[in-house]
């Protein structure tokens, strides 16, 4: 795995940021312990803050949230079935099936986000109607959007190695100063 970490690279980061190679490893294991897990838990995630961006725009708060859980029934009868709950200018909770194919789960998820969509982002509401089927045509455009993105645009996004992802973090460094550049 070109991606995964070892001793070689705990080294080298240790040396260009000049930090000891056990902080660096006490780093790694606290991310991979305590947030990849977090991560493999989001599903449309670039989707789910651009709508509740949107969502706290025109509700005029900054705390409504949207909210993905797993079923709190494990149920077979529920094995299918998404819901999702809408509390006006507070949270929009989505709950989808847990033991799903991800792909079909993110289908399902971005039909729920439709839902939200329609009830309160969507600038033609009054001139279209159709809920359950624009909440599906909305579940498709977005999945197609985002598979063009991994597909295609992701690209530029990918570093080659950790070797590369140390230079540009380092090119960012000004280590002559003893400061950084970006965020401090
Ligand atoms: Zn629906």
């Amino acid at each position: 795995m070109p991606f995964s970490i070892n001793n070689d690279d705990i080294k080298r980061m240790a040396e260009c940021f000049n930090i000891e190679t056990e902080s660096i490893k006490i780093l790694i294991d606290d991310f991979n312990k305590n947030i990849k897990e977090k991560i493999s838990l989001e599903f449309l995630s670039h989707m789910v803050s651009a709508l509740e961006k949107m969502a706290r725009e025109v509700t005029g708060t900054d705390l409504f949230v949207i909210e993905l859980k797993p079923h709190p029934e494990k149920k077979k009868e529920f094995s299918n079935i998404f819901s999702s709950k809408y509390s006006p200018k507070r949270f929009f909770t989505i709950y989808y099936p847990e033991d799903m194919e991800p792909k079909q789960k993110r289908v399902g998820i971005a039909h729920e986000l439709g839902h939200l969509y329609l009830l309160l982002l969507l600038e033609h509401s009054d001139i279209i109607n159709g809920d359950e089927a624009l909440c599906s045509i909305f579940s498709i455009i977005t999945i197609a959007d985002r598979c063009q993105f991994y597909k295609k645009e992701s690209k530029k996004y990918i570093h080659s190695s950790i070797q590369s992802i140390i230079k540009d973090m380092s090119l960012l460094h000004n280590t002559k100063q003893g400061k950084y550049n970006i965020s401090n």
